[in-house]
């Protein structure tokens, strides 16, 4: 069996019916055994409620969960409050993001980075949480240049961040060049793949454009040819990925972040195909 730091992360329902589809999710993903679970959190707080909830429940199972914290649209005093309520609630693990705003809304808030937000839990919590935050192997799409996004990710480190999951990508040697050049730059936190496994291919797509993860063209051409064709989408997404997980274990990756959007189906193939 192959060791490594390995995390599914889930998205906190919004009805009934996805909260019933999320327990059976999270029953099944249990077996498996992850190092953790996490759970995604809203711009503004706008989830805060629903991704505690989440999080409670995994807790209540025996399993560490850590909720995501996002900076963006909030005030301190909305921050230091939710970090307040994780500590009372006994959480010690949480991922730290500067969010996006959604289309509209005009305020960014009191923290204009992520790297702010590290530096804010570390001054109100001290050591009380393991920190995770987020890097980029192939560029954050708003950054100006790759050496200036290793700058940001450098800021978040310096900060106090313990850990980090990356974007996911499809191209393995940008995981690896940017783990190099992260090292290059004195950082030495495990930074853990993300993976995200193929279910669709034009909502995959159409995300993938918006946050900046490549979908190489060999893959967009085959997935495309595929149409509705669904079964051949997931099994060719099964194939690649697999082998892209392979590798990026064979040559040191420390774990995998599985985002699993809330479904076991493909999470649990891969982690079958890979002898986790
Ligand atoms: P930052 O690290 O602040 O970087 C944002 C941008 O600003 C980058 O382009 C960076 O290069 C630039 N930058 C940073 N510091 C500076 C500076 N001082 N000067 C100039 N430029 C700077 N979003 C959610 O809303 N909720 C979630 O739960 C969530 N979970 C995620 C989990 C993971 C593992 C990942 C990879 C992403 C997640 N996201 C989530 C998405 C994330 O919020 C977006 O990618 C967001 O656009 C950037 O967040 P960040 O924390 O990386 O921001």
């Amino acid at each position: 069996m192959r060791k490594g730091d390995f995390s599914f992360e889930f998205f906190p329902p919004k009805t009934d019916e996805g909260m019933q589809k999320l327990r059976a999710t999270k029953a099944q993903l249990e077996q498996l055994k992850p190092r953790f679970f996490s759970v995604t959190y809203g711009a503004g707080g706008s989830t805060r409620d629903r991704t505690l909830d989440t999080v409670l429940e995994i807790q209540k199972d025996g399993f560490e969960a850590a909720p995501h914290l996002s900076c963006i649209g909030s005030t301190r005093a909305n921050l230091l409050e939710t970090l307040q309520l994780y500590k009372a609630n006994g959480i010690r693990h949480t991922v730290a993001l500067r969010g996006d705003l959604p289309s509209g809304l005009v305020d960014f808030g009191e923290l204009r980075y992520a790297s702010e937000l590290v530096e804010f839990i570390r001054k109100e919590t001290g050591d009380w949480f393991h920190i995770e935050v987020a890097c980029y192997p192939e560029m954050h799409p708003q950054a100006r240049s790759p050496q200036d996004d290793l700058n940001a990710f450098k800021r978040k480190v310096d900060a106090g961040a313990s850990g980090a999951i990356t974007q996911y990508f499809y191209n393995a040697d940008a995981y690896f060049r940017f783990v190099d050049e992260v090292c290059g730059a004195g950082i030495s936190i495990p930074i853990v793949p993300g993976i995200m496994p193929i279910a669709t291919f034009t909502q995959l797509a159409r995300f993938s454009e918006m946050c900046g993860a490549e979908i190489p063209r060999w893959m967009r051409l085959k997935l495309a040819s595929y149409g509705d064709d669904r079964a051949s989408i997931r099994s060719f997404g099964l194939d690649v990925v697999t082998d892209m997980c392979d590798r990026l274990l064979e040559q040191g990756a420390p774990g995998l972040h599985f985002y699993t959007l809330n479904a076991a189906g493909l999470t649990t193939t891969l982690w079958q195909r890979l002898g986790l």
